[in-house]
């Protein structure tokens, strides 16, 4: 999912930017209103984070031209004001969620999670696999019912293998989705994560197809 945030302050944008590449998001950041209108015009983003109040061109004006041009990206706003007519104003100009700050970054995300949801159609945050059930919002793995503790990579690892049942992913792959932009990675990272996630769960969970790389094992 592509995740256009809008913010104009640097030290909350910083903040969002890093909440939204820890949960694996791919985002762009721009700080003012005509930013946004070019960007939304320019490419498709699957969600926009909105600030209302931006240099320029505010946010709610930003929401009514997306809108106006029938752009029907789902629209998730921030905003200091919380008075209740600026957030019946922006819900009424079309916005999808509507967040007041100071709020909880943990707040953020599981919103940006539920509109993922809704967007995919699916209506659950669990993703299953034979005795695995993962909550994807709290990043929590059970095994037969039992809750097992997973480092925060070991679960995005896991849940890249369970989300493509039928690809053998490769040590790049992989990597890539778990680390995203965070640069040099150790090069047997991966193998370890693998490691550990046989150890804590069952040895058969995690298949290595040699010279390929990694599929998950059967249900
Ligand atoms: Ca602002």
């Amino acid at each position: 999912m592509r995740i256009l945030l809008v913010e104009d302050d640097e030290l909350l944008g910083a903040g969002l930017s890093d909440a939204l590449r820890r949960a694996h998001y791919a985002y762009e950041w721009v700080r003012d209103g005509r930013a946004a209108l070019a960007a939304v015009s320019a490419s498709g983003f699957d969600l926009v984070i909105l600030d209302l109040g931006l240099p320029w061109v505010d946010g709610l004006e930003v929401l009514r031209q997306m809108r106006a041009r029938s752009d029907a990206t789902p629209v998730l706003i921030l905003s200091a004001r919380d008075a209740t007519r600026d957030r019946v104003q922006g819900l009424n100009s079309g916005a999808d969620d509507y967040l007041v700050k100071p709020f909880d970054l943990e707040e953020l995300l599981a919103r940006v999670h539920a509109i993922e949801r809704r967007r995919s159609g699916g209506a659950t945050n669990q993703l299953r696999h034979g005795p695995l059930e993962l909550d994807l919002a709290a990043m929590k793995v059970s095994y037969r019912g039992a809750p097992i503790e997973l480092q925060r990579r070991e679960f995005m690892l896991l849940k890249k293998l369970i989300e493509n049942p039928n690809l053998i992913l490769s040590r790049s792959q992989l990597e890539e989705a778990i680390y995203g932009w965070e640069g040099d990675v150790e090069s047997n990272t991966i193998d370890v994560h693998v490691h550990h996630l046989r150890r804590k769960l069952y040895p058969e969970v995690v298949k290595t197809v040699r010279g390929v790389g990694y599929r998950i094992g059967p249900r």
